[in-house]
């Protein structure tokens, strides 16, 4: 079962609606170690996506709306998030390419892009206490499946787990990056926003694949 726009643009669409849900709990968890307005800017630019997703052509590839995501992310969301994540839709977008089905190994080169391009750009590495540590994990997960055959539903489903623990497991850090950083050791003990988000996105993915 490879998976085309219906599964792109349910993801987006769970993803706004799962970013909404949660906007206080990440605005909560941003204002303990940032500024807390990270469930706000995300939610923001979701909503900007929603309006923009229904003008989507309908001969529209899996890609097309990976970049429509990726532009308005990168222009309606503030802060450091709005770049890294927009930049994540942006890898994800151009290493979905022209194809219109993608099987499991396209969609771990689609995550892996997302990772990779949140990196560049943001030169975080896993256990510095931001998104990272939920991607990174999702990408290793997501290789490990695809390497034992497993369906891509199943991929996804691997990736958003995994991505689930990543979140969980940048409440004992201290932060090397972003804002938490300026606290030192008083961010200890708080669940990093960025990771918590990329899990929900990440969960979105999986959920708009299962059969
Ligand atoms: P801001 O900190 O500008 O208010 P947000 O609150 O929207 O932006 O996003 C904060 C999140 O961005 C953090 O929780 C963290 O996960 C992520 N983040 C910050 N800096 C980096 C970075 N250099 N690399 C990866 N992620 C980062
Ligand atoms: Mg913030
Ligand atoms: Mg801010």
């Amino acid at each position: 079962m490879t998976l085309g726009i219906t599964w792109v643009t349910d993801w987006i669409r769970l993803s706004a609606r799962v970013i909404a849900e949660h906007r206080v709990e990440l605005i909560t968890l941003d204002r303990e170690i940032g500024d807390g307005d990270h469930g706000e800017n995300l939610d923001r630019g979701f909503s900007a996506v929603i309006v923009k997703l229904d003008a989507l052509p309908a001969d529209a590839l899996p890609g097309d709306a990976l970049k429509l995501v990726a532009t308005t992310l990168i222009s309606t969301v503030g802060g450091a998030s709005g770049p890294l994540v927009g930049t994540a839709f942006l890898k994800a977008a151009q290493a979905a390419g022209k194809e219109a089905e993608l099987d499991g190994a396209a969609i771990v080169a689609l995550l892996t892009a997302a990772r990779d391009g949140v990196v560049l750009r943001g030169k975080a590495a896993v256990g510095d206490k931001t998104m990272i540590d939920a991607w990174s994990p999702a990408v290793d997960a997501a290789t490990a499946a695809e390497a034992d055959g497993k369906s891509e539903p199943e991929i996804l489903l691997a990736a958003a787990d995994a991505a689930e623990k990543g979140a969980e497991s940048t409440e004992p850090l201290v932060a090397h990056k972003g804002r938490a950083s300026y606290l030192g050791e008083r961010a200890i003990g708080h669940r990093d926003p960025g990771s918590q988000s990329s899990a929900l996105m990440l969960r979105a993915a999986s959920d708009a694949a299962q059969p």
